[in-house]
């Protein structure tokens, strides 16, 4: 029987602690599940359009009127550095149809441009200017934060103006374009230039808490619409949320309780501690692949039915998935973040 010592009782207190040592990175990742009110619904919603209040070609009534028809519940006319007040459009709105109040807030810095759309404001907000491309994007966002209103970053590869580094710099914003229906802002990237959806991948597996929309920043109205110019119809986001009510919305949304579309519908997204399961309104005999992306953007699994689901393997810090149709139209399903996602400041 070996002779008891302090020296040997340390060393076994160590080992016992080692054996039962259970740091949160050592657990299999498990996401976390958001609590979904029971009576909450899908509003579809375009968050950036324009109107003649700005360089849109169709009077703010006549655009509203466009939305309304087509089967959206919201939308906000965001017109550059102009607030376009839905008070004045009061005869359109209804309890099925919502103008959100906002803007888009329009600056530069050098050959960059800055547009951060502004939800849910009350008046006007001035464009700053600053004498670095980060100062004017963080200006720009502090300003609308400093009058309780949504910042949602626009078309960073418009004109390339804003790379993925200046991004992830750049605090309280949780929301940019992954998608857009103006040709003109290079969402796909190209020619070495990345993505949005791979720069959102980087900001993601960086920490950085952002999700993606969809928008038109539809200016035309008139006359052809064809692929050049800027129609309306082609990006949006769908949120739940409990009322087709403005704070509801704007709650909802910097929450990541929505997903963006190009044209996919879904009925259904559901999170349990181990699963993500989506649900696909099918249109007509069109098909279906989901995939389901992690960290780094790495391909994490391919689901070809209509009602798509991911099971975490352990590792995962978030999942996102891209559901794409047989006629190019994709719906994004906002990351879901999981207890391994450690968020950066
Ligand atoms: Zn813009
Ligand atoms: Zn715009």
């Amino acid at each position: 029987m070996p002779k008891f010592s302090a020296a040997s009782a340390t060393r076994s207190l160590c080992l016992a602690l080692l054996l039962n040592a259970s740091p949160a990175s050592a657990q299999p990742a498990r996401f976390v599940v958001p609590s979904i009110p029971a009576n909450a619904r899908w509003y579809k919603g375009n968050t950036h359009t324009h109107t003649t209040n700005s360089d849109g070609d169709t009077p703010p009534e006549q655009v509203a009127r466009w939305y309304k028809t087509h089967g959206y519940d919201f939308l906000v006319l965001s017109d550059h550095n102009v607030f376009t007040d839905p008070v004045t459009l009061a005869s359109l709105t209804d309890s099925s149809f919502l103008l959100l109040p906002g803007e888009e807030v329009t600056t530069s810095y050098q050959k960059a441009a800055v547009h951060v759309n502004a939800l849910a404001i009350t008046r006007v907000i001035p464009a700053p200017k600053d004498s670095t491309l980060l100062g004017t994007i963080q200006k720009s966002v502090d300003a609308i934060r400093a009058e309780h209103a949504i910042p949602h970053i626009n078309h960073p590869n418009f004109l390339w103006s804003i790379d993925s580094a200046t991004l992830f710099r750049v605090r309280n914003d949780k929301l940019f374009e992954i998608h857009s229906g103006h040709p003109l802002v290079h969402s796909e990237g190209g020619g070495g230039m990345p993505s949005m959806e791979s720069v959102w991948d980087g900001l993601l597996s960086s920490g950085k808490r952002m999700y993606g929309i969809a928008v038109d920043d539809a200016h035309n109205f008139q006359g052809e619409f064809s692929a050049d110019r800027s129609n309306p119809g082609r990006g949006w986001v769908s949120i739940r949320t409990t009322a087709l009510e403005t704070r509801a919305l704007v709650a909802a949304l910097e929450d990541g309780q929505f997903y963006a579309s190009s044209g996919v519908t879904l009925s259904d997204v559901q999170v349990t501690p181990r699963t993500l399961s989506i649900t696909i309104k099918q249109k007509g005999d069109y098909k279906y692949t989901t995939r389901f992306y992690g960290r780094d953007g790495t391909l994490l699994a391919i689901d070809k039915s209509l009602s798509p689901h991911y099971t975490l393997s352990g590792n995962e810090t978030y999942v996102r998935a891209k559901v794409t149709d047989s006629g190019a139209a994709a719906a994004w399903v906002q990351p879901v973040f999981t207890t391994r996602f450690v968020e950066k400041p």
